[in-house]
């Protein structure tokens, strides 16, 4: 049985005061037997949001790292420094750093190789633009993202990763793919980890739906055989809000 995952995404949101004071509000209630809460928060919050969830089962993400050990690369940040604050996930390749910030399928895979010398679980983004959707083209853009991501992976790494399907038309759009549509694509992308890896693996790979999930909606995607939680970036701004979500798991 694969665990349900849960993870917010603040992207640019929140200081490290508003952090620590959503932590308090969520302590003993984003937290469901059985399903697993990530805050994926900005890297000045994680000091404070490490230290506000301690004793809790929350855990903590980056939305991005570097995978060079260190090195004169200005403004980036390794992987080692992330696992010192007690960082446990690390978002790789969301479509707005593809689009914004020159993220590739290679730097995606790079990240997603070295996440695991850092004992960070790699929540690996992947999704269509609506052009390539129009066009027809979703799985095939999936799977070269998905494929490129986890090229040298071991079977036990792949496992262990966290693959989040991301219709980019979705993305604070509220125009949410249907739970249908998203559990065909997920279905899909278990199919690509099932070729490149093995029946077993693709099984134990967890894959997420994100795009305009909302309390209101989360069930639905949450019912479908292949969905196996939420990548949540406005919804998860708000504790009550953030709340309802792990509970809708
Ligand atoms: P929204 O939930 O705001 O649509 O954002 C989705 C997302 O990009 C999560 O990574």
């Amino acid at each position: 049985m694969r665990k349900p995952i849960i993870a917010g995404n603040w992207k640019m949101f929140k200081t490290a005061a508003e952090a620590a004071s959503f932590a308090k509000e969520v302590s003993g209630k984003a937290e469901v037997e059985g399903v697993e809460s990530v805050i994926c928060a900005p890297f000045t919050a994680l000091p404070a949001l490490t230290e506000a969830l301690q004793g809790t089962s929350i855990q903590v993400g980056a939305q991005n790292f570097h995978w060079e050990e260190n090195g004169a690369f200005t403004g980036e940040i390794s992987g080692a420094m992330l696992q010192e604050l007690g960082v446990k996930y690390v978002i790789i390749g969301h479509s707005e750093r593809r689009a914004y910030f020159a993220e590739t399928d290679e730097t995606v895979n790079k990240k997603t190789l070295a996440a695991f010398q850092y004992d960070l679980t790699p929540i690996v983004c992947v999704g269509e633009k609506l052009e390539e959707r129009e066009a027809g083209q979703t799985k095939e853009v999936c799977k070269e993202q998905t494929v490129a991501a986890l090229k040298g992976l071991s079977v036990e790494q792949a496992a262990q990763v966290v693959i989040a399907y991301e219709p980019i038309w979705a993305i604070g759009t509220g125009k949410s793919s249907t739970a249908e549509d998203a559990n065909e694509v997920i279905a899909y992308i278990r199919e690509l980890v099932a070729e490149a890896f093995d029946a077993q693996t693709a099984q134990s790979i967890r894959i997420q739906y994100g795009g305009s999930v909302k309390p209101n909606n989360v069930k639905e995607y949450m019912g479908q055989s292949d969905i196996d939680g939420a990548l949540v970036g406005g919804a998860s701004l708000q504790a009550d809000s953030y709340i309802q979500l792990v509970e809708g798991a």
